[in-house]
């Protein structure tokens, strides 16, 4: 497919909720936007490209992702600028990443322009729904899920793709207590870690709750296997501050490939701080934290950016991380980021794309 034979049939809605979203005090995933776009994967093809009124889907009871869980999604965001225009940030790397996972639970690629055409126009149709307020921004979910009404294991022959969005607001909560998590896993060698499908999450929920149980608001997952390695934090990418050098697990199997990990990686390149991005082990991080040489631990990922640790718990011990200061170097990352996602500061990567 080319961009020229992608036809998107809009229908537009006839009854906006627009003025109903209060934008000085969104809640994360609360409004959802006028529009959505469909298409369906049938006989070998994407077709059926669609913008229409956002609202139910009918389904048959049968559907096979509700059954053997072929659904994966994606997770981004778009900003206004000062003049009102729309910005996305790296969504390329989001159709590439949604793919990748497409690949690995056997599902059809979706084409670029079938992604990039998709949510350019809805994106223009609902450009009224993108905050402009600081700190907030339009979450876009673009997800994918098999939909054969047919309930024996195999892969689906047919698929919805789908894209919807949300304004959103600060993802404001007071920085986590998180626990090294020793018993249970979030990804495998040779599993589906590096994917984000539907499975990954269902399974976290659980450990998550103990957790939560025992005064914690998140987990730090750490290898299957001896379960000393750091892995992630959550559902999302884990960073250091140590000796002046910013360390991150390396991208592996069991990591996913985060997109604002990797800017942030880059940033940190840029402005030339040593950045180590390898296997780190719980007893270095034990250790710099009874030695008080930890300067931080972050989580980073798209729907709350940079995270910092109030706390890390290791064996029923917490050890507490000390306060973010304004000039250190996660804030300045955070806000880096923050205004060259908004257009305030000079597009130098190359990550912007004006819809
Ligand atoms: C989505 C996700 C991340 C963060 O990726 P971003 O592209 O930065 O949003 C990290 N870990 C997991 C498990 C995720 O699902």
């Amino acid at each position: 497919m080319t961009a020229d034979t992608v036809q998107i049939e809009v229908q537009q809605t006839t009854q906006s909720r627009l003025q109903e979203v209060d934008f000085d005090n969104l809640v994360f995933g609360r409004n959802i936007s006028d529009h959505m776009f469909i298409a369906e994967y049938k006989n070998g093809q994407w077709q059926d490209l669609r913008i229409v009124p956002y609202g139910d889907l009918s389904l048959s009871p049968a559907t096979a992702a509700l059954h053997y869980g072929q659904a994966i999604f994606e997770g981004m965001k778009a900003y206004k600028n000062e003049a009102g225009e729309v910005l996305l940030f790296r969504a390329i790397d989001n159709w590439k990443r949604l793919n990748k996972s497409a690949e690995r639970l056997c599902m059809p690629q979706i084409p670029e322009d079938v992604f990039m055409n998709g949510l350019t126009e809805l994106l223009r149709l609902d450009a009224g729904w993108v905050p402009s307020q600081p700190g907030c921004s339009l979450y876009i979910r673009p997800y994918m899920f098999a939909t054969d009404p047919y309930i024996g294991v195999k892969a689906s022959d047919s698929y919805y793709f789908i894209i919807f969005t949300s304004p959103v607001g600060t993802y404001y909560a007071k920085p986590p207590r998180v626990k090294v998590e020793q018993h249970f896993i979030r990804a495998a060698e040779g599993g589906v870690g590096a994917t984000k499908c539907a499975g990954n999450y269902a399974g976290s929920l659980y450990p998550a709750k103990l957790a939560q149980q025992e005064g914690y608001d998140q987990l730090i997952w750490t290898d299957a296997r001896d379960h000393a390695y750091i892995e992630e934090s959550g559902t999302m990418n884990i960073m250091f501050m140590l000796d002046g050098k910013l360390l991150t697990p390396h991208v592996s199997e069991t990591t996913l490939d985060g997109i604002t990990r990797k800017s942030i990686v880059a940033i940190a390149e840029h402005w030339g701080i040593p950045v180590e991005e390898r296997r780190i082990s719980v007893a270095e991080i034990i250790d710099a934290l009874k030695a008080g040489k930890l300067e931080a631990a972050f989580g980073a990922g798209t729907a709350v950016v940079i995270s910092p640790f109030a706390t890390i718990a290791y064996e029923g011990v917490d050890y507490p991380l000390p306060e973010i200061k304004e000039d250190s170097f996660v804030n300045k990352v955070k806000n880096y980021l923050t205004d060259l996602r908004t257009g305030k500061q000079e597009d130098i990567f190359g990550w912007m794309l004006k819809v």
